[in-house]
This record gives structure tokens, C-alpha cells and sequence, in this order.
């Protein structure tokens, strides 16, 4: 194989290698954690963007229990939480105005001190009116601190061909902090309300189901969309691609972890809030109008929103406070049925494939890496903006995270992969311009180049070095006899032979025609006739293949000079080598000389 194969071999077996790293490093679950987490904030960050255009329905309404309600309650009615008796008439006041639902974002818990007869008005009002939601949660606390409760029948679902739920151990709970057992047996009104955070604390999803001791429960919020939907059931069904099934244009898309990722609403679009203790003092003034404005055909939440209530909640958009107004969102998602999907992993990796193949492609051609700079950042920004277009008008989540850190590496590899090449191409044609075509040895540009440097050392660190010149012997006649071919073949098997017999430090040229020199450095004169006369007696011993592959024997002749002895310039020093060859021809050829007196002619 070719040395230009074997390096582009070498390319291929780093990048595969390299590849194998990535992949290795993407399956270290803290690192897999952590590209997660900066997916998520990609994520935000698009919420930001699109949450401004989306429009909050104006059927949902908010009893916000707020700090000034706090305030207000504490000081008409002396505590918090108050009488149970306080809510029992919230409920009875509204509904003359028509209220579609009430939805209770609190819970109705049992209590050490309860009050029978206020707890008793709060049962009634849930239990008569049907239009009045109330919540659960989940949890899981040793059986020794609380009897896992028996929920009633008419609460359960089943999911047929459920394959995401009850595979998620985080969905799957073994104990319920359940409600006053009046109302937990009197309503079938009754959801979950768990909340679940990402590890960084921000809520983004939303859980439709769980599941506990046997059987399916759905989130109240779910259950009383359904209701209003008239789509309520208890048996569902999933598709292939997640989806549980409500009816025939309308589908909950669980991501792969089984919850729902929300759609958010942005600062400009809040829900529209009231107070809670306008509500109450509208009622204690019997203000109907403004009960009737307010709340006739409305899908009321009541709960808490206010911080003071440490119920401090982040999510994925600003300027909200976030308590209630996760149910109210996740109400609006399904009244709008526009969750946000995940698009398959198989997509985001072919695009980061795609992206990271145009990123080498356009660094190898680019000459200017300002250019190949602006075409990198050009194209993640474009995906980034693509990836705000596809989740505003397709609720898409596309991945950013695996497309950019595979980028990144892209680029850097490919510019490590770009100077390799380059400076193997300089090499290369550095390499080309100082030798010789024909016999592989130094041409004669660099043959001056090294004589000159080689004077210079040693008249600067008065050190010695040497010349040999080598000519062969009856060249013109053996081209002659055995054709040019031939003779090609002994100049370049010629210096082989002569490579073969020098050191390391030695260099080699072809000084011209079939004239041959080497160069020694740091060699004084006696060395370098060693040298000569190995060179003169390897030549004479070896046969040289002919272009017909026939073998035949070759001479040659050797004039050896010597710095400072012989000259201390490149001309005298060639000079007194041609001079010596001269001699050596006269001689009778086949011969080292290397002294001859000053009037001796040359050629
Ligand atoms: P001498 O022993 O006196 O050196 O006799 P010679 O015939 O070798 O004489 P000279 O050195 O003057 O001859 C040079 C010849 O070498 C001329 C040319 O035919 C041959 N020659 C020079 N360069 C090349 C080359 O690159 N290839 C081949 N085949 N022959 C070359
Ligand atoms: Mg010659
Ligand atoms: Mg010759």
C-alpha cells in the first residue's frame, strides 16, 4: 500500500476512534445528566420566545389565594387554614352564578382537631354539587407511618397497552395522603395533584397518570377537562407513538418518561386572576354582579399562588408565580390540545450528523477560518431559530444540545484533521523542491544550501567537515552499450549504494548528470577517505540490475576535500574535489584521491 493510503487510513481509524470516545462519554450517565440539563434550558429558553403568542383561554379564572388574602382572612377570621365552613360557603355563593367547574387546588386533609359541624358543611357542598373538584396526592411513606388508603372504584382508570407508565418507577407510588373520608367516598370529583420538578427545580411536565396499589388515577385537573370535554371515561388507551387516546382528533402525547410537557403562557398573557378576598367581600356585601361577571360560565380554580405561601414554584417561562397556575396551564393545554412532543432521538442524531457533516465539509473547503467561523455559527443559529419556528407552530421539541456538542467537536476535529493535512502537504512539497526526481538524493539548490551552512559552522566553531565528489566511471559508454534506461537505473541503484554507506548526519546529492556528492558533517579528512574508499570498494563489489534485468558491474571515482584543510569556500572546496576526481580518472578510474598539489588542472 501507498504511504498517502496508509495516512488517509490513519485519518479514518482517528475519527472512528474519536467517534467511539464520544459515544463512550455520552453513556456516562453524569454526563448524560448534564446535557440533559442544558437541553432543558434550550428548552426554556424557546418557551420564552413562543409563551408571548400564546393566547390564554379566557374561560379559565383564578381564585387567587394571594398574600393579601392571607392578610385578609387572618384578620376577619383569626387563622389560617380557617374553618372548613369557609370554603363550604365560597362553594355555595358561587354556584348561583353558574360556575362550569370549581376546581379546588388545596387539600381537604384529615385533621386532629376536626371540627364536625364546619367539616360537615365543606362534605355537603363538594358532595351535592357536581361541578366541584377536589385532589389527592401521592407519595411514598412507609406503611408504618400511614396505612396506604383504599381509594374508591369509581376513581380508577385502566390504560390498555400502557408501556410508559408503569415502566417508570417515578410514576409508581405505594402511598396516598388522602382527604376526609366523607368526601373521598361521597364525590367521584377526585384527582391527584402531584407535581413533578426536574432536577434543577423547574416544572415542565405534567403527570396525566399514576399509578398505585393495582390501578390508574388521573390528575384532577385532567379529570375535570374531561368533564367539561364531556370526554370523561375511565378505560383509555394508548397508541404506538404514546399517545392516550380521548377521542378521534384529541390525544394526551406522553413523552417517553410517561408525563406531559406542557405548553407555556408568557408574561403578556396571564390567566385572569381575583382574589380571594374580593371574592369573599363581594359575598359578604351579597354583590351578585360581581360574582355573576366574574364566574358565570368560567372553569374556576381556587388555590394558592402567592409566595409568602412558600409555595414558591419556578417554571419554564418568567414573570409568573407559579402555584395554581401550573393546573391552570395544564388545563389550557388540553382545552387547546397543544402539548409540546419530543421528536425522535432518531432525528436529532441525524441532524447532528448532518449539521456536523456540513461543518467538516465547509472547514476542509473554506481557506479562510474567519469563513468557516461565520458558517459554523450561521448554521447553529439558523437551527436554533428553526427550532423556535417548529416548537411554535408544531409544538416540537427538537434536540439542540446533541446537534451543538457534536458540532463543536465536529469543528475542532475537522481543524485539527485541516493542519495535519496542510502541513503534511508543506512537507511535501518542501520534500519536493530539495530532491532529486531520479535518485531520491538532495538536489543540487540543496547541496549549495548545506555547503554554505556547513562553511559557516565550521569557521564559526572552528570544526571540520568534508566533500566527496563521485563520478562514474565510462558513464557515456555504458549508455551507450546498454541504453539510457539502463543507465538511469545504475545512477539511482549507484546511490542507493552510496546512501547505504554514509551515516545519518551525512547528506547526499545529486550534484549533476551522473556526477554525485556527499557532504560530511563535523568529518575531518581522514574519516571522510574512510568513507570514500567504503563507498569506491561497495560500488566495485555489487552488480547493478540492468533495465533488461540483465546484472552487470559499474565503477567509480572519488575526490575527497576537506574544510579548512582543502578551502574554505564551496568553490575552492569543489574545486580541489574536482581535482582529486580528475586525478583519480588519470589514474585509471576506480579510485579515492584526495591530495593533490595546487597546479594539478582540472577538466
Ligand atoms: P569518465 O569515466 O571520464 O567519467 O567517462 P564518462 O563517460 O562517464 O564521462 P563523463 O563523466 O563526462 O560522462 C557523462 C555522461 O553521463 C554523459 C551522459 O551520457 C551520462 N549521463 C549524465 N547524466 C545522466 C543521466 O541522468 N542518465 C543517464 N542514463 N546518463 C547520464
Ligand atoms: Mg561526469
Ligand atoms: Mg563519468
Amino acid at each position: 500500500m501507498k504511504k498517502k493510503n496508509w495516512i488517509k487510513l490513519g485519518y479514518i481509524l482517528a475519527s472512528i476512534f474519536v467517534f467511539c470516545a464520544f459515544l463512550y462519554l455520552v453513556q456516562i450517565p453524569s454526563f448524560l445528566g448534564f446535557l440533559s440539563s442544558v437541553e432543558n434550558k434550550t428548552f426554556d429558553l424557546r418557551q420564552s420566545v413562543v409563551s408571548k403568542y400564546r393566547k390564554i383561554s379566557d374561560k379559565i379564572v383564578i381564585i387567587a389565594v394571594d398574600d393579601a388574602s392571607y392578610e385578609y382572612i387572618v384578620d376577619k377570621y383569626g387563622s389560617w387554614p380557617v374553618p372548613r365552613a369557609f370554603w363550604a360557603k365560597l362553594i355555595t355563593n358561587l354556584e348561583p352564578s353558574g360556575p362550569n367547574e370549581l376546581i379546588f387546588d388545596l387539600l381537604f386533609l384529615k385533621r386532629f382537631t376536626a371540627d364536625g359541624n364546619s367539616d360537615g358543611e365543606l362534605i355537603n357542598a363538594v358532595n351535592k354539587n357536581k361541578n366541584v373538584y377536589v385532589s389527592i396526592n401521592f407519595d411514598n411513606y412507609s406503611k408504618e407511618v400511614r396505612t396506604p388508603p383504599k381509594l374508591p372504584v369509581v376513581l380508577q382508570n385502566r390504560i390498555e397497552n400502557d408501556y410508559l407508565i408503569k415502566t417508570n418507577p417515578d410514576l409508581v407510588y405505594s402511598n396516598c395522603r388522602s382527604i376526609i373520608d366523607e368526601i373521598l367516598n361521597g364525590t367521584k370529583n377526585i384527582g391527584l395533584i402531584n407535581v413533578h420538578r426536574d432536577k434543577d427545580g423547574t416544572i415542565r411536565t405534567m403527570l396525566p397518570f399514576l399509578y398505585y396499589d393495582g390501578a390508574y388515577y388521573k390528575h384532577s385537573t385532567l379529570l375535570s377537562a374531561l368533564d367539561y370535554l364531556n370526554l370523561n371515561k375511565n378505560d383509555f388507551k394508548m397508541n404506538n407513538r404514546g399517545e392516550i387516546i380521548l377521542d378521534k382528533n384529541r390525544v394526551l402525547p406522553l413523552n417517553s418518561d410517561g408525563r406531559l410537557i406542557l405548553n407555556w403562557y408568557g408574561p403578556e398573557w396571564t390567566f385572569k386572576y381575583v382574589p380571594l378576598w374580593e371574592v369573599q367581600s363581594a359575598i359578604e356585601k351579597n354583590d351578585r354582579k360581581f360574582l355573576d361577571d366574574n364566574f358565570t360560565n368560567k372553569i374556576v380554580f381556587i388555590g394558592v399562588v402567592a409566595n409568602s405561601l412558600s409555595d414558591i414554584k419556578s417554571v419554564p417561562v418568567s414573570y409568573m408565580f407559579p402555584g395554581v397556575e401550573v393546573q391552570a396551564t395544564f388545563l389550557n393545554n388540553i382545552l387547546d390540545n397543544n402539548f409540546i412532543r419530543k421528536i425522535n432521538p432518531f432525528f436529532d442524531i441525524s441532524m447532528a450528523v448532518l449539521l456536523a457533516f456540513i461543518v467538516v465539509f465547509g472547514v476542509m473547503r473554506l481557506k479562510s477560518p474567519a469563513k468557516s467561523v461565520v458558517l459554523f455559527f450561521g448554521l447553529y443559529i439558523g437551527y436554533f431559530i428553526l427550532s423556535i419556528v417548529l416548537m411554535l407552530f408544531l409544538n416540537l421539541w427538537i434536540g439542540l444540545i446533541m446537534p451543538f456538542s457534536f458540532g463543536i467537536f465536529a469543528f475542532a476535529a475537522s481543524y485539527i484533521v485541516k493542519y495535519l493535512i496542510t502541513s503534511r502537504d508543506y512537507e511535501h512539497t518542501y520534500k519536493l523542491a530539495v530532491t532529486d526526481g531520479l535518485t531520491d538524493m538532495f538536489n543540487h539548490r540543496y547541496f549549495q544550501e548545506q555547503m554554505s551552512a556547513n562553511i559557516q559552522t565550521a569557521k564559526r566553531y572552528n570544526s571540520v567537515f568534508s566533500l566527496i565528489l563521485i563520478d562514474i566511471d565510462f558513464f557515456k559508454k555504458f549508455n551507450d552499450t546498454y541504453g539510457h534506461q539502463s543507465g538511469d537505473a545504475v545512477l539511482r541503484q549507484v546511490a542507493q549504494t552510496i546512501k547505504k554507506n554514509i551515516r545519518a548526519t551525512d547528506i547526499p546529492c545529486r550534484y549533476g548528470g551522473e556526477e554525485m556528492s556527499v557532504i560530511l558533517t563535523n568529518t575531518n579528512k581522514e574519516d571522510a577517505i574512510k568513507t570514500a574508499v567504503k563507498i569506491c570498494e561497495a560500488v566495485r563489489n555489487r552488480e547493478f540490475e540492468l533495465a533488461t534485468g540483465d546484472w552487470t558491474h559499474v565503477t567509480i571515482s572519488l575526490g575527497v576535500a576537506s574544510m579548512p584543510k582543502d578551502g574554505d569556500t564551496t568553490e575552492k572546496l569543489i574545486e580541489y574535489a574536482d581535482k582529486c576526481l580528475y586525478v583519480a580518472k588519470g589514474n585509471g578510474r576506480n579510485q579515492v584521491i584526495s591530495e593533490v598539489s595546487e597546479d594539478t588542472p582540472t577538466e
